[in-house]
């Protein structure tokens, strides 16, 4: 038996990554499935059609009808293209239906079988699929990177013989996978780093990582070991302390996010306002909304004293190559808990596998 496999060219605006990778495309080939690529579907991250070719897959255009089977993707299709497929279609990828009600009734019409990455439990166990986490990685190392590109000053401490520059006060505004890699990035390029969360035992992990915690004395600890919602009180007591400390702050990265919701406004208008004037915010939370009030998702403006604010999207495709790599790997992961000697089986009593299923009338 033999499972054919769909490896889409992704066609989002930005988007550059791709689902599979030559190294993945193998070990899907090994599993008992053939792999079709869409033409071009890895050029943008630097995989040629002919390294794929190399891998044992085949070439198709990318209008090509898929004929059922297993379609892996980084972004869902769009619904004219999820029409074509099969009802049965099994689809793998970053589908986030739930935050675009077009997409998950194109998906219901469809009769797809959509696993939507997002939604894998954070287990050990899942923690080789979990996309959420590879691409954290190369977006708090991607804003880091943006943020000291964007500032008039240096992140070391210099001495030379115009005399000794002191280095960039570098603010990393939550600490989960990307405020965690934003840190380790700042540090390695020489900034003084500090960071705070509203989950207590991410003070251990700054500091682990040569941070300074900054205790802003609010704990919110919600479901499941991830961040809740703050009150009002617990919001006032946040702003109040950061307000004056951000005063000799020159670079700030947000990453802050609550699950499910939008993301928390941390930075008002306000404290931007006092910032000093060449200061940056680079706010990776823009997706969402963003954690300053002034972000502007997708663009880079300046605050009238002086301060520039950047909502960059989309940062994992800036490092399509290893957030490809990672994304792939992740997916093949998930993939060999359902194909096996050529064949698609599903064993819906694997938690990874039922509580990531997305189904419209059962969506949590
Ligand atoms: P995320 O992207 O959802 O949120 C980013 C961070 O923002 C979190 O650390 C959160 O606590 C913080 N935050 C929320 N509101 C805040 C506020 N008002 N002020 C300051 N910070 C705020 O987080 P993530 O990177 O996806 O991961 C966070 C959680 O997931 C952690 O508990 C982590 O240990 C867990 N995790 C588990 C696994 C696993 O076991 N497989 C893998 C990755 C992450």
């Amino acid at each position: 038996m033999t499972v054919e496999v769909r490896v889409v060219r992704e066609t989002a605006a930005g988007e550059r990554r791709v689902a599979a990778v030559p190294e993945t495309v193998k070990k899907l080939m090994a599993a008992g499935a053939a792999v079709q690529v869409e033409a071009g579907a890895g050029a943008a991250a630097g995989f040629t059609d002919q390294a794929y070719l190399d891998a044992g897959a085949s070439i198709v255009a990318p209008a090509t009808p898929v004929a059922g089977g297993l379609v892996l993707c980084v972004q869902c299709p769009p619904a004219a293209a999820l029409a074509g497929y099969p009802a049965g279609t099994v689809l793998v990828g970053s589908l986030h239906p739930q935050a675009d009600a077009a997409r998950a009734q194109a998906l219901t019409a469809a009769g797809v079988v959509a696993f939507p990455l997002e939604r894998l439990p954070r287990t050990t166990r899942a923690q080789a699929m979990d996309v959420l986490s590879s691409q954290a990685a190369m977006t708090g190392y991607k804003a880091v990177l943006i943020a000291a590109e964007l500032t008039p000053r240096f992140f070391p401490m210099l001495t030379t013989a115009a005399g000794t520059i002191r280095p960039s006060r570098v603010l990393i505004v939550g600490a989960g996978v990307a405020g965690l890699q934003a840190v380790a990035t700042a540090k390695r390029l020489g900034a003084q780093v500090e960071g705070f969360d509203v989950r207590p035992e991410t003070r251990e992990q700054i500091e682990s990582l040569g941070g300074r915690f900054l205790d802003l004395g609010v704990s919110a600890v919600g479901e499941g070991g991830y961040a809740r919602a703050l009150t009002e009180d617990e919001r006032a007591e946040q702003q109040r302390r950061l307000a004056e400390h951000l005063k000799g702050v020159d670079t700030i990265v947000c990453t802050a996010a609550v699950p499910g919701r939008p993301a928390p406004k941390i930075i008002t208008a306000a404290m931007v306002a006092g910032m000093k004037p060449g200061s940056v915010i680079v706010d990776l939370a823009a997706e969402t909304g963003g954690n300053c009030e002034l972000t502007q998702p997708g663009q880079t403006i300046t605050s009238a004293n002086g301060v520039t604010l950047a909502g960059p999207l989309n940062l994992a495709s800036m490092g399509a190559v290893h957030a490809s790599e990672m994304f792939a790997r992740n997916v093949y992961n998930f993939v060999v808990l359902f194909l096996k000697d050529g064949a698609l089986s599903f064993d819906w009593e694997d938690e990874l596998l039922a509580r990531t299923r997305w189904q419209a009338d059962a969506a949590a």
